[in-house]
């Protein structure tokens, strides 16, 4: 099968495509035929080497696809079954993960393997896909809309009503979390560097879009009415770990 390996880390020509031999499943693993990866930034960080892992590998953790062939005590999918990737396979018996914070399991590991043809998959990180979804859109769902959702809803707290701020809104994890913040009722100010994007931004549920630069944290102060609030209270989210905001009196901070 044709796979992208990462050899040695570097730039984007790094990785190399290549023919390799299909995997077989193991005990508690699953063949997957992908049909869509996402690219995110973790495997650029994992490109470029700001990652230790081990090599060759063969990136890649927004995964869907159809189960093909499934190891031995596989129980939860079946050959044909349409499945995606969360980003981490989990024990799926521990405190942890019997309490929806499988996040935190301690044998969790992160999910690879889905820049080519064909992946073996723990079973413990697929999810099935139903039929309404569309395959190719659900490779996403876990990590660039998890993400935003567990920021906004989980972390934050988000009510309807209330005003969110995405910055970085034009980015993979922002675009999602505009639509993510629209879907759970709030206001979104969505903070971008690209004037360009605004327009798709508003199509995507932005209720107000702020360019970034100088000045900019100014005009988000008065979208939200000069004082950071537009009704009980202000919830600002931070999609970046690298960008950081101080509001009047915010209800919650929260980065992903
Ligand atoms: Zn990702
Ligand atoms: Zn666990």
């Amino acid at each position: 099968m044709r796979a992208a390996v990462l050899n040695r880390p570097g730039r984007p020509g790094a990785v190399d495509l290549a023919e390799v031999d299909r995997p077989r499943p193991g005990a508690g693993e699953v063949l997957v035929q992908v049909v869509a990866c996402g690219v995110c930034g973790h495997d650029q960080a994992d490109r470029a080497g700001l990652l230790e892992i081990p090599l060759p590998a063969v990136l890649g953790h927004e995964i869907s696809g159809i189960v093909v062939e499934t190891g031995a005590g596989v129980t939860r999918v079946v050959p044909g079954d349409r499945v995606a990737t969360a980003q981490f396979a989990t024990c799926g018996h521990c405190a942890r993960c019997t309490s929806g914070d499988e996040l935190r399991c301690p044998e969790r590991s992160f999910t690879y393997g889905g820049y080519a043809e064909y992946a073996v998959l723990r079973a413990t990180s697929l999810l099935t896909v139903p039929p309404e979804l569309d395959i190719v859109a659900t490779s996403v769902v876990a990590c660039a809309v998890g993400t935003g959702l567990q920021a906004l809803r989980t972390r934050a707290g988000l009510r309807p009503g209330e005003t969110v701020l995405v910055t970085g809104a034009g980015g993979g994890l922002g675009l999602h979390g505009v639509q993510v913040g629209a879907a759970l009722g709030a206001r979104v100010v969505a903070l971008t560097g690209d004037p360009d994007k605004a327009d798709g931004l508003r199509e995507l549920g932005a209720h107000e879009d702020v360019v970034a630069g100088d000045g900019a944290w100014q005009a988000v102060l008065e979208v939200t009415g000069g004082t950071g609030r537009t009704s009980s209270s202000t919830t600002w989210a931070i999609p970046t770990s690298s960008d950081r905001l101080s509001a009047p009196s915010p209800t919650a901070a929260a980065t992903c």
